[in-house]
């Protein structure tokens, strides 16, 4: 059995996970605002005490993190969206735990979950995007997680979709993730109704359905700016299919069919396709717990 992790810029969930990549148990932390302030002390001690209570009912043999930045053996070397760099995460949560630990990014985690474990008819090629808080990616290719020499990579967030456009955590400007993230896309519409940035999901999503004509603008700018960032990829690494994991998937009715559309017809694909294949994550959100225990 093993325990694995998704640390997320909003929540950090905890799961058990068995040899099949079934999730037999699993726990979610939202953070406060004020927690945010000072996230990672808060995010051990919640793994560290539901992993070391599981311990009590399960035999764990080791403790998988999915985190949402750039890894290199075990160490954080930057995550944006966490605001840490350089961050030893593997050590700190091996010492609290007693386990054998193991980091990898959020993205490819997921992406190899769905490779492994999904529903979907995935093809040996497909482009893996998460849309949340951020944007990760991963590309599988003939079966294998595809990553670069010094880094990892695979980083679409931060392509640039507008020189000189919003400014970026990671320093840039007019990256992709500041413009086809959930939580752009969100943000403009809470502003728009007056809402709380502090509203729930749910809430959220009930007051967009209805207002729909009121923020309609909102949603065909999000559409432009998503088919602009995934035509880029998609003439980069021609996919067999495209798979969109993270929040996205809570809103897929209002932008997955128009966004074929949109690829498919606004001229922005070097190669002319008669169809084009995306899905929206058949694990959902539990893709990243499940990954990060695949070794
Ligand atoms: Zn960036």
């Amino acid at each position: 059995m093993n325990v694995g992790v998704d640390i997320g810029g909003s929540h950090t969930a905890v799961g058990v996970v068995d040899d099949n990549g079934n999730i037999l148990e699993q726990f979610e932390k939202d953070y406060t605002q004020k927690e945010k302030e000072n996230l990672m002390p808060v995010v051990e001690n919640y793994i560290t005490e539901v992993v070391n209570n599981l311990k009590k009912i399960y035999k764990i043999d080791h403790l998988g993190i999915a985190v949402p930045g750039t890894i290199s053996d075990g160490i954080v070397l930057k995550s944006v969206n966490l605001g840490i760099c350089n961050y030893d995460i593997l050590k700190i949560l091996q010492s609290t735990t007693g386990l054998t630990v193991s980091v990898r990014n959020d993205a490819k985690c997921a992406a190899i979950a769905e490779y492994k474990y999904g529903r979907n008819d995935y093809k040996d090629k497909f482009l893996f995007l998460t849309l949340g808080t951020g944007i990760g990616g991963a590309f599988i290719y003939n079966g294998k997680l595809l990553s670069g020499t010094n880094y990892d990579g695979y980083e679409f967030g931060h392509m640039v979709l507008k020189p000189g456009g919003i400014k970026c955590n990671c320093g840039k400007s007019g990256c992709f993730e500041k413009y086809g993230s959930i939580l752009c896309f969100k943000q403009k519409c809470i502003k728009k109704l007056g809402l709380s940035y502090e509203i729930s999901g749910p809430d959220l999503r009930n007051a967009i359905s209805k207002n729909m004509k009121y923020i309609q603008d909102i949603i065909d700018v999000y559409l432009k700016d998503l088919a602009l960032g995934i035509s880029n990829l998609i003439n980069i690494f021609e996919p067999d299919n495209i798979i969109i994991g993270g929040g996205f998937a809570r809103y897929d009715y209002l932008f997955l069919e128009p966004l074929k559309k949109e690829l498919l017809n606004s001229g922005l694909l070097f190669n002319n396709r008669k169809d084009l294949k995306i899905d929206i994550a058949s694990l959902g959100n539990e893709a990243g717990i499940i990954g990060a225990t695949i070794s």
